[in-house]
Protein backbone atom coordinates (compact mmCIF):
# COMPACT_ATOMS: atom_id res chain seq x y z
CA UNK A 1 0.00 0.00 0.00
CA UNK A 2 1.53 3.21 -0.86
CA UNK A 3 -0.07 6.85 0.21
CA UNK A 4 -0.48 9.90 -1.98
CA UNK A 5 -1.08 12.96 -1.24
CA UNK A 6 -0.22 14.87 -4.53
CA UNK A 7 -3.10 16.61 -7.33
CA UNK A 8 -2.12 14.52 -9.92
CA UNK A 9 -1.43 10.92 -11.63
CA UNK A 10 0.81 10.64 -14.68
CA UNK A 11 -0.05 7.54 -16.39
CA UNK A 12 1.75 4.75 -18.65
CA UNK A 13 -0.11 2.44 -20.91
CA UNK A 14 1.30 -0.45 -22.15
CA UNK A 15 2.17 -2.86 -18.98
CA UNK A 16 0.64 -0.23 -16.61
CA UNK A 17 -3.24 0.27 -17.03
CA UNK A 18 -3.43 -2.65 -20.24
CA UNK A 19 -1.72 -6.05 -20.83
CA UNK A 20 1.16 -6.01 -23.22
CA UNK A 21 -0.33 -8.41 -24.84
CA UNK A 22 -3.15 -6.63 -26.22
CA UNK A 23 -0.64 -4.43 -28.61
CA UNK A 24 1.29 -7.61 -29.27
CA UNK A 25 -1.61 -9.79 -29.87
CA UNK A 26 -4.14 -8.04 -30.90
CA UNK A 27 -3.29 -4.08 -32.38
CA UNK A 28 -0.65 -5.70 -34.38
CA UNK A 29 -1.99 -8.63 -36.08
CA UNK A 30 -5.13 -6.57 -36.70
CA UNK A 31 -3.45 -4.06 -38.68
CA UNK A 32 -0.94 -6.85 -40.35
CA UNK A 33 -4.33 -8.95 -41.23
CA UNK A 34 -6.61 -5.78 -42.51
CA UNK A 35 -3.99 -3.73 -44.35
CA UNK A 36 -4.99 -5.17 -47.79
CA UNK A 37 -8.58 -4.89 -47.24
CA UNK A 38 -8.13 -1.51 -45.63
CA UNK A 39 -6.12 -0.36 -49.19
CA UNK A 40 -8.26 -1.26 -51.60
CA UNK A 41 -11.33 0.31 -49.81
CA UNK A 42 -9.10 3.39 -49.00
CA UNK A 43 -7.68 3.75 -52.65
CA UNK A 44 -8.12 7.52 -53.25
CA UNK A 45 -8.03 8.58 -49.30
CA UNK A 46 -5.35 11.63 -48.76
CA UNK A 47 -4.24 10.09 -45.39
CA UNK A 48 -3.81 6.62 -46.79
CA UNK A 49 -1.89 8.24 -49.42
CA UNK A 50 -0.10 10.66 -47.43
CA UNK A 51 1.26 7.31 -45.04
CA UNK A 52 2.28 5.13 -48.11
CA UNK A 53 3.88 8.36 -49.23
CA UNK A 54 5.83 8.48 -46.02
CA UNK A 55 6.66 4.67 -46.08
CA UNK A 56 8.86 5.35 -49.28
CA UNK A 57 10.50 8.26 -47.65
CA UNK A 58 10.80 6.23 -44.43
CA UNK A 59 12.38 3.38 -46.71
CA UNK A 60 14.19 5.50 -49.57
CA UNK A 61 12.70 4.70 -52.09
CA UNK A 62 11.09 8.20 -53.08
CA UNK A 63 14.16 8.96 -55.12
CA UNK A 64 12.39 7.11 -57.95
CA UNK A 65 8.85 8.71 -57.63
CA UNK A 66 7.67 5.15 -56.05
CA UNK A 67 5.97 6.82 -52.95
CA UNK A 68 4.02 9.83 -55.26
CA UNK A 69 2.73 6.99 -57.78
CA UNK A 70 0.77 4.80 -55.43
CA UNK A 71 -1.58 3.24 -57.32
CA UNK A 72 -3.72 1.17 -55.05
CA UNK A 73 -6.73 0.81 -57.87
CA UNK A 74 -4.06 -1.88 -59.78
CA UNK A 75 -4.25 -5.18 -58.06
CA UNK A 76 -0.75 -5.34 -58.49
CA UNK A 77 0.45 -2.53 -57.52
CA UNK A 78 -1.37 -2.96 -54.44
CA UNK A 79 -0.03 -6.49 -53.82
CA UNK A 80 3.38 -5.20 -54.05
CA UNK A 81 2.51 -2.49 -51.12
CA UNK A 82 0.60 -5.20 -49.04
CA UNK A 83 3.91 -7.22 -49.03
CA UNK A 84 5.94 -4.35 -48.68
CA UNK A 85 3.81 -3.03 -45.30
CA UNK A 86 4.09 -7.19 -44.48
CA UNK A 87 7.58 -7.19 -44.23
CA UNK A 88 8.17 -3.68 -41.95
CA UNK A 89 5.59 -5.34 -39.72
CA UNK A 90 7.52 -8.66 -39.35
CA UNK A 91 10.93 -6.12 -38.80
CA UNK A 92 9.03 -4.52 -36.42
CA UNK A 93 9.95 -0.84 -38.19
CA UNK A 94 9.78 1.85 -36.22
CA UNK A 95 8.97 4.03 -38.55
CA UNK A 96 6.61 7.32 -38.57
CA UNK A 97 4.71 6.20 -42.14
CA UNK A 98 4.33 2.69 -40.66
CA UNK A 99 2.79 4.20 -37.19
CA UNK A 100 0.57 6.78 -39.86
CA UNK A 101 -0.73 3.39 -41.88
CA UNK A 102 -1.78 1.40 -38.26
CA UNK A 103 -2.98 4.38 -36.94
CA UNK A 104 -5.45 4.83 -39.51
CA UNK A 105 -6.27 1.01 -39.88
CA UNK A 106 -6.99 0.48 -35.93
CA UNK A 107 -8.80 4.21 -35.70
CA UNK A 108 -11.34 2.12 -38.15
CA UNK A 109 -11.54 -1.48 -36.54
CA UNK A 110 -12.32 1.08 -33.02
CA UNK A 111 -15.08 2.94 -34.94
CA UNK A 112 -16.42 -0.14 -36.13
CA UNK A 113 -16.73 -1.95 -32.71
CA UNK A 114 -14.35 -4.61 -34.56
CA UNK A 115 -11.51 -3.28 -31.54
CA UNK A 116 -12.14 -2.64 -27.45
CA UNK A 117 -9.10 -1.85 -25.70
CA UNK A 118 -8.44 -4.04 -22.90
CA UNK A 119 -7.22 -2.58 -19.10
CA UNK A 120 -6.93 -4.17 -16.27
CA UNK A 121 -9.89 -3.84 -14.17
CA UNK A 122 -8.13 -1.95 -11.03
CA UNK A 123 -6.94 0.34 -13.32
CA UNK A 124 -10.38 1.30 -14.73
CA UNK A 125 -11.76 1.15 -11.42
CA UNK A 126 -9.11 3.43 -9.81
CA UNK A 127 -9.10 6.14 -12.90
CA UNK A 128 -13.06 6.54 -12.23
CA UNK A 129 -12.70 7.31 -8.74
CA UNK A 130 -9.33 9.24 -8.72
CA UNK A 131 -11.56 11.27 -11.39
CA UNK A 132 -14.52 11.56 -9.15
CA UNK A 133 -12.25 12.47 -6.07
CA UNK A 134 -10.83 15.51 -7.47
CA UNK A 135 -7.44 13.85 -8.77
CA UNK A 136 -6.41 15.16 -12.27
CA UNK A 137 -5.03 12.63 -14.52
CA UNK A 138 -2.77 12.77 -17.26
CA UNK A 139 -1.10 10.23 -19.80
CA UNK A 140 2.44 9.68 -20.96
CA UNK A 141 2.90 6.93 -23.48
CA UNK A 142 4.86 6.94 -26.87
CA UNK A 143 1.78 5.82 -29.10
CA UNK A 144 0.71 8.73 -30.66
CA UNK A 145 -1.41 10.68 -29.05
CA UNK A 146 -4.10 10.02 -31.52
CA UNK A 147 -4.00 6.26 -30.66
CA UNK A 148 -3.64 7.35 -26.89
CA UNK A 149 -7.11 8.87 -27.16
CA UNK A 150 -8.58 5.97 -29.30
CA UNK A 151 -7.36 3.13 -26.78
CA UNK A 152 -9.01 5.32 -23.97
CA UNK A 153 -12.60 5.90 -25.76
CA UNK A 154 -13.23 3.01 -27.06
CA UNK A 155 -12.03 0.44 -24.48
CA UNK A 156 -14.22 -2.96 -23.17
CA UNK A 157 -14.95 -0.73 -20.11
CA UNK A 158 -16.57 2.39 -21.92
CA UNK A 159 -15.28 5.90 -22.92
CA UNK A 160 -12.67 6.78 -20.09
CA UNK A 161 -11.14 10.01 -21.91
CA UNK A 162 -13.70 12.56 -19.50
CA UNK A 163 -11.18 11.18 -17.01
CA UNK A 164 -8.32 12.73 -18.54
CA UNK A 165 -6.94 15.75 -18.93
CA UNK A 166 -3.79 15.54 -21.00
CA UNK A 167 -1.55 13.34 -23.37
CA UNK A 168 1.74 12.74 -23.83
CA UNK A 169 3.70 11.39 -26.22
CA UNK A 170 7.24 11.29 -27.72
CA UNK A 171 7.12 14.68 -28.98
CA UNK A 172 7.11 15.80 -24.86
CA UNK A 173 10.68 13.54 -25.64
CA UNK A 174 11.54 10.63 -25.05
CA UNK A 175 10.00 8.14 -21.92
CA UNK A 176 13.33 7.72 -20.09
CA UNK A 177 14.68 11.29 -20.16
CA UNK A 178 14.89 13.83 -17.36
CA UNK A 179 13.70 16.89 -19.31
CA UNK A 180 10.31 14.93 -20.57
CA UNK A 181 9.01 14.71 -17.02
CA UNK A 182 10.46 18.44 -16.35
CA UNK A 183 8.03 19.49 -19.47
CA UNK A 184 5.26 17.43 -18.25
CA UNK A 185 5.21 19.08 -14.90
CA UNK A 186 5.47 22.47 -16.43
CA UNK A 187 2.53 21.61 -18.64
CA UNK A 188 0.29 20.57 -15.68
CA UNK A 189 1.80 24.02 -13.49
CA UNK A 190 1.99 22.20 -10.66
CA UNK A 191 4.84 21.38 -8.61
CA UNK A 192 6.15 17.96 -9.41
CA UNK A 193 6.56 16.33 -5.98
CA UNK A 194 2.85 16.88 -6.30
CA UNK A 195 2.73 14.30 -9.27
CA UNK A 196 3.02 10.32 -8.98
CA UNK A 197 4.15 8.56 -12.41
CA UNK A 198 3.14 5.11 -12.74
CA UNK A 199 5.09 3.00 -14.83
CA UNK A 200 6.25 -0.60 -15.42
CA UNK A 201 9.64 0.54 -16.55
CA UNK A 202 12.10 1.27 -13.98
CA UNK A 203 14.13 3.70 -16.64
CA UNK A 204 11.44 5.90 -17.17
CA UNK A 205 10.58 6.10 -13.56
CA UNK A 206 14.28 6.55 -12.55
CA UNK A 207 13.88 10.11 -14.81
CA UNK A 208 10.54 11.03 -12.90
CA UNK A 209 12.38 11.03 -9.83
CA UNK A 210 15.08 12.39 -10.93
CA UNK A 211 12.62 15.18 -11.92
CA UNK A 212 10.88 15.58 -8.89
CA UNK A 213 8.06 13.18 -9.10
CA UNK A 214 6.81 11.05 -6.61
CA UNK A 215 6.85 7.31 -8.92
CA UNK A 216 5.75 3.48 -8.51
CA UNK A 217 6.91 0.68 -10.62
CA UNK A 218 3.87 -1.30 -11.53
CA UNK A 219 4.28 -5.44 -11.87
CA UNK A 220 1.22 -6.74 -13.64
CA UNK A 221 1.59 -10.38 -15.19
CA UNK A 222 3.58 -10.68 -18.69
CA UNK A 223 5.78 -7.84 -18.18
CA UNK A 224 9.21 -7.87 -18.74
CA UNK A 225 10.98 -9.17 -15.46
CA UNK A 226 12.89 -5.89 -14.13
CA UNK A 227 13.90 -5.04 -10.24
CA UNK A 228 14.30 -1.93 -8.78
CA UNK A 229 14.94 -0.71 -5.08
CA UNK A 230 14.59 3.24 -5.75
CA UNK A 231 10.34 3.29 -6.30
CA UNK A 232 7.63 1.17 -4.28
CA UNK A 233 6.29 -1.69 -6.09
CA UNK A 234 2.67 -1.92 -6.85
CA UNK A 235 0.82 -5.30 -8.27
CA UNK A 236 -2.52 -3.50 -8.55
CA UNK A 237 -3.79 0.55 -8.27
CA UNK A 238 -5.92 -0.66 -5.47
CA UNK A 239 -2.91 -0.46 -3.42
CA UNK A 240 -2.90 3.31 -3.89
CA UNK A 241 -4.50 5.34 -0.71
CA UNK A 242 -5.26 9.12 -1.62
CA UNK A 243 -4.72 11.01 1.54
MG1 LIG B 1 4.86 0.60 -20.31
Amino acid sequence: MIEFRGRLVLLDIEGTVSPLAFVHDVLFPYARREVGDFLMRHQASPDVLRALEQIARDSGLDSNGEGASANLASDSDRAAWVSRIHALMDADAKQTGLKWLQGLIWDEGYRSGELKSVFFSDAVESIRLWHQSGLRLRIYSSGSIAAQRLFFAYSDRGDLTGCLEGYHDTTTGPKRAVASYQAIVEAAGLPASEILFLSDITEELDAALEAGCQTAWVVRPGNKPGQTDRHPTLRSFAEIQLS
